[in-house]
């Protein structure tokens, strides 16, 4: 009992801390670009936060209580949009903070949406495929006063996928009594899904590395790539890379890591994950994370959680770069000091903007009734990405700051310019 207290206000402090990193980053671009101080009044908090109970009838007979929510940062651009994340450790400042980085990816990719985020206390592991079923029905209902295609988008987050999203476009039709596919993106292709959103992160924080790579005078072809994380983000980053040419000489789960100076045999690797990205369990001869991390590369890539590169090992990172495909892996103390190394940090609300953005594609295709190839998905994503990076480079070289704090300033300024306009401040 004590440990598990114990662990929650760990997870809640550290939760607390991203949100306020988050807020400080955010007050800095804002005084950067000159507004005042009640633009940061403002975009500190989501405009709208709702919490809802959902009773959720189980397989045994039993109910159940599960808490949901739903956040809506800034809605001054256009609709919000972000996805839904099921896990046990859901909390409100999560649910929040995850909105706000939501809306910087949208402002960064310049994308017609302000940013939103759901989340449930559950953990699906332990729950039946219909229970599942009547837990996403039901938080559906619960919050489907305040979302709808033209007012909040969901998506898919951690431990949800396209059958849930399946499920809740389904519920909200009945609701609606139209069909709905603009209601929500990530579905099936056969529901109105779009080809490339299940690779889209990793194609965009690809696109990052390269365009990066480039800055760095560093050649893709044979460069040592190491990855935490072997999810979806992580498993196709390392794919794409390793066909890139690059040798993939780490990566991780969290149970371990396996490092080849010589490079992974990544398809193995692919062909032999489960389903929560899990690999390492396999072999014997695995190192830590925390050796991972700090292994010699050229391109070194998160993608697992948050909190990973702090001021403790900050100083011990061997990479050249660091792309952040995780949300929030590298504090702000960390940020510092692996620009005062020289070190180029990619962060987060640019690198792994990808998913959003073929989701917006998503959306336009149930808007206009007509469906793209795969090849015009990934054109149309190259360039939106490549223009984004080059954008926030480029405004981290004039202005002298970081690419994180250049990504805040690009971020919020679209939003704060809208507000502006619709006369709120
Ligand atoms: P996922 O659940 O598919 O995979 C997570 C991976 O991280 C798994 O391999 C897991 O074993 C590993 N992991 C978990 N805890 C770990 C730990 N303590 N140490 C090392 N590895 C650990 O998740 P995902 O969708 O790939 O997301 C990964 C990160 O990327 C998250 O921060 C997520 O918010 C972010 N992200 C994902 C997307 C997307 O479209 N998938 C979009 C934007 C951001």
């Amino acid at each position: 009992m004590v440990a598990e207290n114990g662990t929650k206000k760990t997870n809640q402090e550290e939760t607390n801390n991203v949100l306020k990193s988050t807020q400080t980053v955010i007050h800095k671009a804002l005084e950067k670009l000159g507004y005042p101080e009640e633009v940061y009044e403002l975009l500190k908090e989501p405009l709208r936060m709702m919490t809802v109970k959902i009773p959720v009838r189980m397989d045994d007979g039993s109910t159940k209580i599960f808490t949901g929510y739903r956040a809506q940062h800034n809605d001054a651009v256009g609709p919000t949009k972000g996805g839904i994340r099921f896990h046990p450790g859901v909390t409100e400042t999560e649910v929040k903070a995850l909105s706000i980085w939501m809306s910087l990816k949208c402002g960064i990719v310049d994308l017609p949406y302000g940013g939103g985020k759901g989340g449930i206390v559950c953990d699906p592991r332990d729950m039946s495929f219909r229970e599942l079923e009547r837990l996403s029905r039901g938080y559906v209902r619960a919050i489907s006063q305040i979302v709808g295609p033209t007012k909040d988008i969901p998506a898919p987050d951690v431990f949800t996928n396209s059958q849930i999203m399946a499920w809740m476009m389904d519920e909200y039709s009945r609701i609606d009594e139209f069909n709905s596919p603009g209601f929500i993106t990530g579905k099936p292709l056969v529901l109105g899904g779009s080809h490339g959103r299940d690779s889209a992160t990793a194609k965009g924080v690809t696109i990052c590395i390269r365009e990066a790579a480039k800055k760095q005078g560093i050649q893709i072809e044979g460069a040592r790539v190491v990855v935490q994380g072997f999810g979806n983000a992580g498993s196709y980053l390392s794919k794409f890379m390793h066909d890139a040419g690059a040798k993939v000489v780490g990566i991780s789960d969290a149970y371990g890591a396996l490092y080849d100076p010589n490079g992974l045999d990544i398809d193995y690797l692919l062909d032999r994950r489960d389903s929560f990205g899990t690999v390492t369990k396999l072999f014997n001869n695995t190192i830590s994370n925390k050796e991972l991390l700090e292994l010699e590369c050229d391109i070194l890539v998160p993608a697992a959680i948050e909190n990973q590169i702090t001021k403790d090992n900050a100083h011990d990172i061997r990479a050249k770069i660091v792309v952040e495909a995780a949300n929030g892996p590298t504090t702000l103390e960390a940020t510092e000091i692996l620009t005062d190394r020289g070190i180029l940090l990619v962060p987060d609300v640019l690198a792994s903007a990808g998913g959003v953005t073929v989701s917006y594609f998503e959306w336009v295709q149930n808007n206009q009734g007509y469906y793209w190839s795969e090849e015009e998905v990934e054109e149309k994503l190259e360039k939106i990405m490549v223009k984004s990076f080059n954008s926030i480079y480029d405004t981290a070289q004039t202005r002298r700051v970081d690419m994180r704090l250049a990504a805040y300033m690009v971020g919020v300024r679209k939003m704060a310019e809208a507000s502006r306009f619709r006369g709120w401040i």
